[in-house]
């Protein structure tokens, strides 16, 4: 079995450097010997009924809405979530998976995949900047989240969606204190960076899922520098 990593619609939803999301998930697991492929899907062809993992980007307002309407009528995200495979998306990807979202400074509301319990509407002030997280339910330094926001919309969570972490500093889902949201196999989050060459215990996690078994942890004394770095930076 390989597993497949599917980038959806770079052209739309990839101006933030996100699809480096996608080889970080291949290369840990090409390291640990787990045959991995990435799948590059555009509008127009079809979402693939074999993949394991489906990641979707940041994007600008109009891309969103774009993408809203090309998912809708390939209808292969919603089958990706109902036979349980994982969804990682992040800022303008985690804006549509939600019921809606708003667009332009007017906050005209668009509807979204409503395959997480979320809504979105335009706040007070841009999010924009380093951030720092509290990944709720993990213990030790893993458990710290380090990436980059720029958001304009704000992002409410209804009662199916649980928050996946605490905010330390940025704005995160709302400036409520909380960032990104987990339902079921489906997890969405603001910072790009992008996140998971950040975070790999998040990308080790997000494999778990979908492989359905623990990894054994890596040992990468580069990747721990990074980390090491843009904690740093973050905490001033
Ligand atoms: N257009 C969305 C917003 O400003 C998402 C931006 C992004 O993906 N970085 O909220």
């Amino acid at each position: 079995m390989s597993l497949e990593i599917v980038q959806v619609y770079q052209s739309l939803l990839g101006i933030y450097g996100d699809q480096g999301n996608g080889k970080v998930l291949q290369k840990r697991c090409e390291w640990r010997g787990i045959d991995a492929h990435v799948t590059w899907i555009e509008p127009g062809q079809p979402l693939p009924d074999t993949g394991d993992i489906f990641l979707l980007g940041g994007g600008e307002d109009g891309a969103q809405t774009a993408a809203v309407r090309e998912l809708k009528a390939d209808g292969g995200l919603h089958r990706a979530v109902d036979r349980g495979a994982v969804v990682f998306a992040v800022c303008a990807g985690y804006q549509i998976l939600g019921h809606t979202f708003g667009v332009g400074d007017a906050d005209e509301p668009r509807d979204g995949l409503g395959l997480l319990d979320v809504t979105t509407t335009r706040g007070p002030e841009r999010a924009v900047g380093e951030v720092l997280h509290r990944w709720i339910g993990k213990e030790g330094d893993d458990a710290w989240i380090t990436g980059f926001e720029n958001h304009g919309g704000y992002t409410h969570l209804g009662t199916d969606a649980m928050p996946l972490a605490r905010v330390e500093v940025g704005i995160g889902n709302a400036n409520d204190g909380t960032e990104g949201a987990l339902q079921g196999n489906v997890v969405g989050m603001y910072p790009h960076g992008p996140v998971l060459p950040r975070n790999p215990a998040i990308a080790d996690w997000l494999l778990e899922l979908a492989l359905g078994h623990e990894l054994d942890p890596l040992d990468l004394p580069l990747h721990d520098e990074l980390r090491r770095h843009r904690l740093a930076a973050v905490r001033g």
